[in-house]
């Protein structure tokens, strides 16, 4: 599966103040210090962040003079950039060969599923042409703090974000290679803010030099060609965008019990009453689901997974019922053929009137379903899946048996190897490019 990168997010635990690090777009996370399960904005909101100064003025002019040395009165700016991460599915033509221009049709020539991680970093604003548009080229050990306007770096010109948060993401879901793209589902979307500190260093007393930029965390010089234009766009600075957000205790709202913590999960379940809940915004929004009976005979002890079923009016037998595996598995397309087998096979045990067996959460919201379920319908048939009207998604608790090493869905008889189905996520730096 391939992931995207994930940074830290520096912030504190609003029961008990301890400082604590949690992986960037996390839903959760457990206080290591007094323990709490804690529920965070995750997904669909945009959060701001700030990336804190570790170059002092005195060593940003100092790198400055070494380019000019009538540099002075070194200034700290506040840039913002988009940052975008999700995983992407696709269904990709493969290259044509040489010598075939195409026009033959190739019944042979089928899409073929390809995966991969999107991370994408640009400017926010228009300072074009000044080695500033990635945020990703210049970066180590990044780390994030929660953006609070109280904690802000003492004189800290903040420049204002001009693209809009709409186009930020219709710019970072621009599609790579649209010639070979036959369909795409792009999943678990996280769009943030992220405010990065440079030195401005002005090169020389006359209004018309120069300035030097340097990164105020490497401490590197990005240009020594910042044009005298920029002080006219230094001298508007703006209030940063900042997203409130309350991290709340994560309980659930109708018993008080305390729901398992998973950084990736959007619907959470709770073992003692026994209702779903999926996060919407940083409140837990109850969700209709049933449980599904698992077939006579089942070898092993059951455990149940959250799946979407997404209903198809007036489509043929193959596609009435789109099922979309909710579960986070390492290989995205053995749950893919998983959700095909089922697809195609649509049983309809009835449901249950137990309560699921280890049932924990699910990783992938409604939205998210929807695009899945597009997706799979695509690999059925490709004619048919861009017209279909979906219904809305219903969670159900999906029976699987539990077998030495894998966990096997009893109606298809598909098996998932076991362990790699549960793998929280491990907050990572962005390496240096
Ligand atoms: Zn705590
Ligand atoms: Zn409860």
């Amino acid at each position: 599966m391939s992931l995207p990168a994930r940074l830290c997010v520096a912030t504190t635990c609003p029961a008990c103040a301890a400082p604590l690090d949690v992986v960037e777009g996390a839903s959760s996370a457990r206080c290591g210090h007094c323990g709490n399960r804690l529920l965070f904005p995750g997904r669909r909101r945009v959060l701001t962040y700030l990336v804190r100064p570790e170059i002092e003025a005195a060593h940003a002019l100092a790198v400055a003079r070494a380019a000019a040395p009538g540099a002075r009165d070194p200034e700290l700016c506040l840039l913002p950039y988009y940052r975008y991460t999700a995983q992407e599915l696709r269904w990709d033509w493969p290259p044509t060969r040489p010598g075939d221009d195409g026009a033959e049709p190739d019944a042979n020539r089928v899409p073929q599923l390809a995966e991969r991680a999107i991370e994408r970093n640009f400017l926010a604003c228009a300072w074009d042409g000044l080695g500033l548009y990635s945020l990703g080229v210049r970066t180590t050990a990044l780390r994030l703090e929660l953006l609070r306007t109280d904690t802000l770096p003492a004189e800290a010109r903040v420049v204002a974000a001009e693209i809009s948060a709409a186009d930020g993401l219709a710019h970072a879901l621009r599609v790579t290679s649209p010639e070979l793209l036959a369909h795409r589902a792009v999943l678990c979307g996280v769009l943030s803010l992220v405010y990065f500190p440079f030195w401005i260093v002005s090169l020389g007393t006359a209004a018309t030099c120069r300035f030097a930029i340097v990164d105020a965390v490497t401490g590197a010089l990005v240009s020594a060609e910042g044009p005298p234009s920029l002080r006219e766009r230094l001298a508007t600075s703006a209030a940063p965008a900042v997203t409130p957000i309350e991290p709340r205790v994560l309980i659930c709202p109708n018993c008080g019990w305390e729901l398992p913590e998973d950084a990736d999960h959007v619907v959470f379940f709770c073992a003692q009453c026994q209702r779903a809940w999926s996060l919407a915004d940083s409140r837990l929004e109850p969700v209709a689901h049933t449980v599904a009976r698992q077939p006579a005979g089942c070898a092993g002890a059951v455990q149940h997974h959250p799946m979407w079923l997404v209903d198809v009016a007036d489509a043929p037998p193959a596609l009435r019922r789109i099922a979309v595996p909710a579960f986070r598995h390492r290989t995205l397309r053995l749950v893919l053929t998983l959700a095909t087998l089922l697809t195609r096979k649509h049983p309809e045990p009835p449901s249950a009137e137990s309560a699921p067996a280890d049932a924990a959460g699910a990783y992938l919201d409604r939205d998210d379903a929807l695009a899945v379920a597009r997706f799979v319908a695509t690999g059925i048939d490709a004619g048919r899946a861009a017209s279909l009207a979906l219904g809305e998604p219903r969670l159900v608790w999906w029976p699987f048996e539990r077998l030495v090493g894998s966990l096997r869905e009893p109606y298809t008889r598909f098996a998932l190897p076991v362990n790699s189905v549960v793998e929280a996520p491990v907050a990572v730096s962005m390496a240096r490019r």
